[in-house]
Parts: C-alpha cells; sequence; structure tokens
C-alpha cells in the first residue's frame, strides 16, 4: 500500500523470492540509483541510504521461504507540510528497477564451462568459477 506524505513516500510490495536473492537484488537497486548507502543491518536486512535531500530506506521481510515483502520509504530531513507535489519517484523508480532485475535474477543462463544453469546476473559461475561476462 502505497502511502503519500509530506516530501516523501512509504510504499511495501510483496514478491515471490527468497528473502536472500531479495536482499541483494535491493543493494544492486542501490547502486544502480546511484543512492549513497549510509547503513546496512544485514541481520534485519534494511539498507540506509541517501539519494538527493531524500533518507531512502528498504527493508527486505521474509513472509515465508520463498515470498518477502520488501518497504520502501523516502522522505526528506524537514517534512514539507504543505506540498502538492508527488514525492514518489524514487519509490517507483526502485520498484522498477527492482522488478527488472528480479526478471533477470529468475532467467538462468547455461554456463559455458560445465553446463550448470546459472543466473543470469551471475558474473562468475558458482559451479566452476568460469567468468561469465
Ligand atoms: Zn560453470
Amino acid at each position: 500500500m502505497r502511502i503519500l506524505g509530506a516530501g516523501g513516500c512509504f510504499d511495501n510490495r510483496i514478491y515471490e523470492v527468497n528473502q536472500a536473492a531479495a536482499w541483494s537484488l535491493a543493494l544492486l537497486c542501490f547502486n544502480e540509483m546511484g543512492i549513497a548507502v549510509k547503513e546496512t543491518d544485514e541481520a534485519h536486512f534494511i539498507i540506509k541510504g541517501r539519494l538527493g535531500e531524500k533518507n531512502i530506506q528498504v527493508a527486505v521481510e521474509a513472509l515465508d521461504a520463498d515470498s518477502v515483502q520488501i518497504f520502501f520509504d523516502a522522505q526528506k530531513d524537514v517534512l514539507q507540510v504543505y506540498s502538492w507535489t508527488r514525492e514518489d519517484k524514487e519509490a517507483n523508480k526502485f520498484y522498477d528497477i527492482f522488478e527488472k532485475k528480479l526478471t533477470e535474477y529468475r532467467a538462468f543462463i547455461l554456463c559455458p564451462g560445465c553446463s550448470a544453469k546459472v543466473s543470469s546476473l551471475a558474473k562468475f559461475c558458482p559451479e566452476c568459477g568460469i567468468a561469465l561476462k
């Protein structure tokens, strides 16, 4: 459910992917969006970062072994009490990139070295160690 606030946006979406994979995909999203990571809490699967004038926080909560809920929260330091501008472009971009990466993650390629099924995002084959890109 998306909540548009003063100078920010909170949203959560559910995905069918395990928590460890969702966590690494979320980190890739931060990287791709140019969000400066300030803190990663790997015990609780929370990433905190900074983009422009906004504090970004993403939490990856496991619902069960194969599904997660991803919370995205972007807020300015100082709340804008009166603003007609929608402040949800970071949330839209984050989920867009996340969904794109999830599709790539689900797509497998065959390793040219050992024919193992490997995520198309992998740079090296986890089975034989050959460089894939
Ligand atoms: Zn291989």
